[in-house]
This record gives C-alpha cells, structure tokens and sequence, in this order.
C-alpha cells in the first residue's frame, strides 16, 4: 500500500470494478481521476459519488490520459489496442488490472490463492472448492464473478486461510505479477478472440494464471493446450502439474475408476486411514494402507505414489453429474488436495455444493417435456458441453456471436436435434451452420432481437417438441444484443415456460 499513497492514479472505467478500485486508491491517499467512455445518466450518478470522495471524474472520454498520471488501474474489460494504453506505454506508465491491483495490495501475511481459469466452468469449480474447504475447516472465500469481490477479500479484517479465485482471460492480461500457490485452467475454446486479438493471444493470457504457482499447476489431459501452457510456465521449484481426466487416471493424475472419483497426485499415507483403492490397471500397494507407525522411505513413498489411488466421491456426489461438471469437480479437488485438504472434506464439500442458477438448470417439465435453461452458455464450447446431455433437443439458439464460427457445434449435435428456434442478432450464422451440418433438422427462424422473442421462441419450441424430448435454451451467444445479461434471459425463458404450464392449466 506504501506505493499507492500521493501518486497520480488513473482509473480506466467506472462500473463493477472501477467504482470499488477509485473508492480504496482515494482511501489509500491517492490522487485519482476516473476516465469513461460514456456520460449516461448511471455514469453521472457514479461520478457524483466519487466527486464526494476527492476523486476527479472525465467522463465522455476514456482515451486521454490524464496529465501525470504514474498509474493506470484499468477495467478488465477495456481492449487492450485501446489508445489510452498506447498512451500509458509511450509514457513509459504501468497498466495494473483489478487483479493485480488486489494482488499489490494484499497484507503482510496474505491468504494464499487456488485460481481457477478456463472458457467454461470457471464459476462452477470456484464455488465447489470453496465448498470443500469450507468442509475442511478453512476460512475461505469463492472470489470472482459471484460473491465477494478480491479488492474486499483481500483487504477484509478478518483474515482468510486460503481463496478460490475465478479469473477471466481479461483479468490475467491485466495481472502480470500475481503468483498463486496453485491453479487450474479447465479447457481453452475460442472466446472473446475479437478482444484478444487471436487464439494463441487469448492461451497466452490463459497461460498466465501458472506464473510463479508454488504446488500445482492443474490441466485438462483431454485439452493438450492446457498442457501446453503448464510447460511454457515459469513456476517454482518443486511445482507439480497434475492432470484430471475423465477416465482412469495416471500417476500425477486424479480422475474417474467405477463410478468414483480418484487421486493418484496426491496420495499421501496419511489419508489412509480412510478408504484407498486400487487404482484400474495397478496391482495392489507394496506399502500397507495401516503400516505401523514407523518412517517409510523415499523409495517405498515413492511405490506407494505409483500404486494408490485415492478415492475421493461418487459420481452421484457431484450436482448435476454430466462429465463436463464431473471435470470441473476433479479441477477442484485437484486444487484442494494441493493445499493439503483431506479426502472426506472433498466429498463433504462435493456434496454441500449446489449449481448456480441457469447453468442447465432444470425449469419444468410440461407435456412429458423438459426445459432446461443453460443460459450461461454464452459461447460454443458450453453449449457443446449441455447439448451433449440431452437427446432429443429442441434447441433454442442465437444472439452475439462474440467472433465465433458454430460448424463443429452443429456438426456434432445434429444427430441429437429435433429442431432448432434461432433468435438474436446473429442467429444466421447459426442457421447457415444448420443448413450445412444438420440439413433435415427443421429450422425456425424467428427473426427477432427483441426481449419478447424469448417467448415466441419458447412456445415455438413446446410445438416442435415430442414427449421425452428436451428444450434446450442454450444459446451459444452472449445475451446482450437482446437483455441486460445472461441472467435476465434465463429469466425470460424461465417464464415463459411458467407461462405454457399456466396456459395449459387454464386450457383444462
Ligand atoms: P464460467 O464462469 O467460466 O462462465 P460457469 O461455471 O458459469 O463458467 O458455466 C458456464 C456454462 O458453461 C454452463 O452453463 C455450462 O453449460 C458450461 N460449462 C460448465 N463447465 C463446463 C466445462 N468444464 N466444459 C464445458 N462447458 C462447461
């Protein structure tokens, strides 16, 4: 905090993360002035408040940057081609993002960080690891895009033993020096490339997340990328990377044998006094599971390693149990077990957890049908992951396509669609990928972007469906050519639903 107090900071952006930054800078004894793109009603209002506190306010124009200015605190979602950054670099000024402005103002003795990135499920697996450290007895916090926000986990009173950080592929660009104890990236598909400029620029920004991690460096071994970056990391000595997978795991691995899910990584004689087991494929531990007391040595630690899987839960532990949650359970065991967590609190904290809403969330069942909201999934890769549970679907679809192409989406859906209800601003990329992929598969093109599309499209759908079949909201696009977020259009599908089960019980 020494270095913030009297220096000349620029905040780049109001919002969710500027407001807060501008608010603890001032309080830290900084000069500061908040620059915007915008001057609606709701920035005034902001810039009103912060005027109150000393801070200066220009709003109207985010690409100037201020006279001596020392420090740039920026939004994460600010493009980094922006000429406020060229600025910043020609006059030789550091560019910190929330992330890293948290990271730079941590304590004296900070709570470590398990970080979690990825295209999807990022959200999910934090809140499952703070679950389970919770169940382990850690002060804890999930800390992203849901719940306590870093800036305040990080300057709390009370301390933390230990915190689940979501951080997206914006954050890390922003965040050059921040070194967690151990982390995870889930899966890299192509997103947000329009901001990032490319997909090895957008797995760079990704790959940033394994600097410097002390224990683990967790990757997906069905994603050879993530791979990839765990081996281009610079991380220290001793720093493991550990796999999850969905089959049988490897040695440095964790993953699924009989319906349980596994540790191989971290398999320690302490946890036996609760139930090993056999890993598939391994012949039975040379070392006792009870040996007496007594030291073991290296070699025979090292056999017990080889030989032992842990067995950590169920499937069935895991709410909802479709493989790509099942991942997204292992990534957060993985980084539990690197802090030193014990088996039994993984499964109670595994078991604790329950989904946020709209991530294939169960809305009703009408007909003999079931809808199901997955508005979260805002790209391809997460829609990839919810069609893939459901057979037949009727698919509901469209809106921004941030930048994406939907061929490989299409193409390996097609065989389990019945129909398809395209709305939004891009539907016809969609529709175009349908005509070439999944040709038979009637198409309804609703040619609508406004909010009360979502009930033509959920009516449309209840008329193609058949008993058993599922309607799928799982647009594969953001939201915001049509509502405010994701949320409010898992809103709008969620009653529009409530409005055929009315519409039914009035009917009868
Ligand atoms: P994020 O925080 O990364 O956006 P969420 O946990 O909010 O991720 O989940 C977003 C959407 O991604 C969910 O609605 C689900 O459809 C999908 N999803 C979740 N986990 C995965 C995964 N491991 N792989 C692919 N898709 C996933």
């Amino acid at each position: 905090t020494g270095e913030i107090a009297g220096r000349h900071v620029t905040v780049a952006g109001l919002g969710v993360s500027g407001m807060p930054a501008a608010r603890v800078l001032r309080a830290l004894g900084a000069e500061v002035t908040v620059v915007n793109d915008g001057d609606d009603e709701s920035a005034r209002r902001q810039a009103t408040d912060l005027e109150a506190l000393g801070v200066a306010v220009r709003l109207g124009d985010g690409d100037t940057l201020p006279e001596g200015t020392s420090l740039v605190v920026t939004a994460p979602g600010w493009r980094p081609d922006k000429p406020l950054f060229a600025a910043a670099a020609a006059a030789g000024v550091p560019v910190w993002g929330d992330v890293e402005l948290a990271w730079r103002l941590r304590g004296p003795d900070p709570a470590p960080w398990l970080a979690v990135t990825g295209t999807n499920g990022k959200t999910t697996t934090v809140r499952m690891l703070a679950s389970i450290l919770e169940a382990a007895g850690l002060r804890t916090a999930a800390v992203g895009n849901i719940g306590v926000s870093l800036l305040d986990a990080v300057l709390a009173d009370e301390p933390y033993d230990v915190l689940a950080v979501e951080l997206s592929s914006y954050q890390l660009h922003w965040a050059p020096s921040i070194r967690p104890h151990s982390a995870a990236v889930l899966n890299l598909a192509p997103d947000h490339l329009d901001w990032h400029g490319s997909m090895e620029a957008y797995a760079a920004d990704k790959g940033r997340i394994y600097e410097g991690n002390e224990v683990a460096c967790v990757y997906n071994t069905a994603d050879p990328r993530t791979e990839e970056l765990v081996r281009r990391a610079d991380v220290v000595e001793g720093c493991r990377a550990i796999g999850f997978t969905l089959g049988s795991p490897g040695p440095s691995e964790l993953g699924v044998v009989d319906g349980l899910l596994v540790d191989r990584a971290f398999v320690s004689p302490d946890d036996t006094h609760e139930a090993t087991h056999e890993a598939a494929g391994s012949r039975s531990a040379t070392v006792p599971a009870h040996s007496p007391g007594g030291r073991r040595s290296q070699a025979e630690l090292a056999r017990y390693r080889q030989r032992r899987a842990q067995e950590l839960a169920e499937v069935a532990d895991v709410d909802p149990p479709a493989p790509h949650n099942i991942a997204n359970a292992l990534a957060a065991a993985a980084l539990a077990r690197a802090f030193g967590v014990k088996p039994g609190a993984v499964r109670a904290g595994l078991r604790a957890f329950r989904p946020d809403p709209h991530r294939i969330e169960h809305v009703a069942d009408v007909a003999g049908v079931r809808y199901v909201d997955d508005s979260k999934a805002t790209n391809t890769h997460a829609a990839e992951a919810s069609l893939g549970a459901y057979d037949p679907v009727v698919w509901i679809a469209g809106g921004l396509a941030k930048g994406a192409t939907f061929d490989e989406l299409v193409a390996k859906a097609a065989k389990r669609l019945r129909a398809a209800v395209l709305i939004g601003a891009d539907r016809a990329l969609i529709g175009e990928a349908l005509a070439r992929h999944a040709p038979d598969v009637p198409v309804v093109d609703l040619d609508r972007t406004d909010t009360g599309a979502m009930t033509a499209a959920v009516r449309e759908a209840a008329r193609l469906a058949r008993p058993g079949d599922t309607v799928l909201m799982a647009p594969a696009c953001a939201s915001m050519d049509m509502f405010t977020n994701y949320h409010a259009r898992g809103e709008a599908f969620a009653a529009a639903v409530r409005e055929l089960t009315a519409g039914r019980s009035a009917a009868r």
